[in-house]
């Protein structure tokens, strides 16, 4: 096997040293020693995501507990707010899981969704939940989320689920203030930790509707998951190495300063968006495009494929081809996590050597 760094938008690059926290000795999940462990993990995770809200982890990729925010939280009718294909599948996930639903499209692929539009949708009266996107990694676009927040405070009584996956730990995200009911990121991508484990907070009124909720199986159920935290405990084995290596990054992001932190991942979009306009274009729209991945549209139609091949066996570099219907169409670069502003730089000119562009 050929390891390349990955500059893809998932798994991301772990570091050396994260990778070495994997590799401590295990310890019992029901002994005490683990509970003092995974009580200070949570109290670091709320302080992270600066909510009184419950916090838990899942032992399950970010798409168990996009299911289970469903399962817990839906009584009878969502809005499936979508840009792109994490939220298409969002919506077959709620239909699968036995809900009605219906979907509420941005304009097109690479089109962000509009808060006035989802005002008008959750008006209708019809929905008891919502699903959105902060960040689509399928297209690179950013999700005003703030002003969706706005709005849905006009909707106390409509679940507020918030798929964060791409965008925690990259760009600051109160939950408490911004009312999100459920907000959930695997740690595979701005975490910089490996995959494996999903953190996701539950509000009381999100608690209450898990209460009520008929079908919601075992292994998601959120009051079941809070039975456990209140023992400083998960229900199940959890990926106790994980763990190990999300308590540590989480360390490491305070020391850094999550104001850093943030700002380093706005200079590594706005470095990556202004070489991708003067080289080639941006997909997603001006005004929403992410900072954790840049989508460069391939308008000088070369082989994307071809590229991704020169940076690996070259370089032992990767980036990502165009997500679904947009392969080869476009290729995404993603910049989050531990990467540097130097490291994003040194891929950039390599991109470069194979178009022949003099920097
Ligand atoms: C990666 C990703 C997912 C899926 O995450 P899994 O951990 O693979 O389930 C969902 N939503 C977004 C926005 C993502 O970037």
């Amino acid at each position: 096997m050929k390891f390349n760094k990955l500059f893809i938008p998932g798994p991301t690059e772990v570091r050396k040293d994260v990778l070495e926290k994997m590799a401590l000795p295990l310890i019992g999940h029901r002994g005490g020693d683990f509970a003092e462990f995974f009580n200070g993990v949570t109290a670091k995770l709320k302080k992270f995501l600066n909510t009184k809200d419950h916090v838990f982890v899942s032992t399950s990729a970010s798409t168990g507990i996009m299911e289970g925010a469903i399962l817990n939280c839906v009584k009878k009718r969502c809005l499936n707010v979508t840009c792109g294909a994490f939220g298409e599948r969002w919506h077959q996930m709620t239909k699968a899981c036995g809900f009605e639903a219906d979907i509420l499209k941005s304009a097109e692929w690479g089109k962000a969704n509009r808060a006035e539009e989802i005002d008008k949708a959750l008006s209708s009266g019809k929905y008891d939940a919502m699903t959105v996107q902060i960040n689509e990694t399928s297209t690179g676009i950013m999700n005003d989320y703030r002003s969706i927040a706005e709005v849905m405070k006009s909707y106390p009584d409509i679940m507020f689920l918030v798929d964060a996956v791409s965008a925690m730990a990259a760009v600051d995200i109160n939950v408490d203030e911004l009312g999100m009911d459920v907000c959930l990121a695997g740690v595979q991508k701005a975490f910089a930790v490996p995959p494996g484990i999903t953190v996701f907070s539950v509000s009381e009124k999100a608690m209450k509707r898990s209460e009520i909720a008929k079908r919601k199986g075992y292994y998601f159920d959120f009051c079941v998951f809070k039975k456990y935290a209140d023992k400083g405990q998960t229900p199940t084995t959890p990926a106790i190495s994980l763990i190990y290596a999300l308590d540590y990054k989480l360390d490491q992001m305070f020391d850094e300063g999550l104001e850093n932190r943030y700002a380093r991942h706005v200079e590594m979009a706005e470095y990556t968006r202004a070489w991708a306009k003067e080289r080639f274009e941006t997909y997603a729209e001006d005004g929403y495009q992410s900072v954790t991945l840049t989508t460069v549209r391939n308008s000088r139609a070369i082989s994307v494929a071809d590229l991704s091949k020169f940076l690996a066996d070259k370089y032992s570099l990767q980036i990502a081809n165009g997500y679904g219907k947009t392969k080869e169409k476009a290729f995404r670069i993603g910049h989050m996590g531990d990467l540097t502003l130097d490291e994003i730089k040194d891929l950039l000119s390599k991109i470069d050597e194979y178009t022949g562009t003099k920097s």
